[in-house]
This record gives C-alpha cells, structure tokens and sequence, in this order.
C-alpha cells in the first residue's frame, strides 16, 4: 500500500504569502492577496509546516492511498 500526498487549498486563502515562503520543497506559489497555488505536489515531503502555520486553516495536506 502506498500513499501519495494532495496538497488543497480552500477558498478562504487570503493570499498571505506563508505557506509558500515556509515550503521547504518549492511545493507552493501564489501572489500576496490571491489565493495560493500548487506547483508541484510531487514534491511534497509531507512537513505538514503549510498546513501548520496557516492562520486561517486554509490549505491541507491529505494522505491518498493510492
Ligand atoms: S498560509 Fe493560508 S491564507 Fe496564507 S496563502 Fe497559504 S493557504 Fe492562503
Ligand atoms: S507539507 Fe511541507 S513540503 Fe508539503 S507543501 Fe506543505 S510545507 Fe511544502
């Protein structure tokens, strides 16, 4: 059984701009005020910091089994 990671952003992102200055991986991008975007969900090394440091519960990492 494997599990690959789905990185979702929910549309209460405000487009603060920590989650993807915080990802180690280069996983997350955006523009300040716009909601953030995925780049790459390869790449994601699943350190939950996103998901951790967003003040508004606004991006989550989900194990799918796959
Ligand atoms: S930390 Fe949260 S609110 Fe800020 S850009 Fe990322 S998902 Fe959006
Ligand atoms: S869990 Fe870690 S590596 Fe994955 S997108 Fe979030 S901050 Fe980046």
């Amino acid at each position: 059984m494997t599990f690959r990671l789905k990185i979702e952003v929910l549309s209460n992102c405000i487009g603060c701009g920590i989650c993807w200055t915080i990802c180690p991986k280069g996983v997350l991008t955006g523009k300040l005020r716009e909601r953030a975007s995925v780049l790459n969900e390869s790449l994601c090394s699943g350190c939950f910091s996103c998901q951790n440091n967003c003040p508004y519960s606004a991006i989550k990492v989900i194990p799918i089994q796959s």
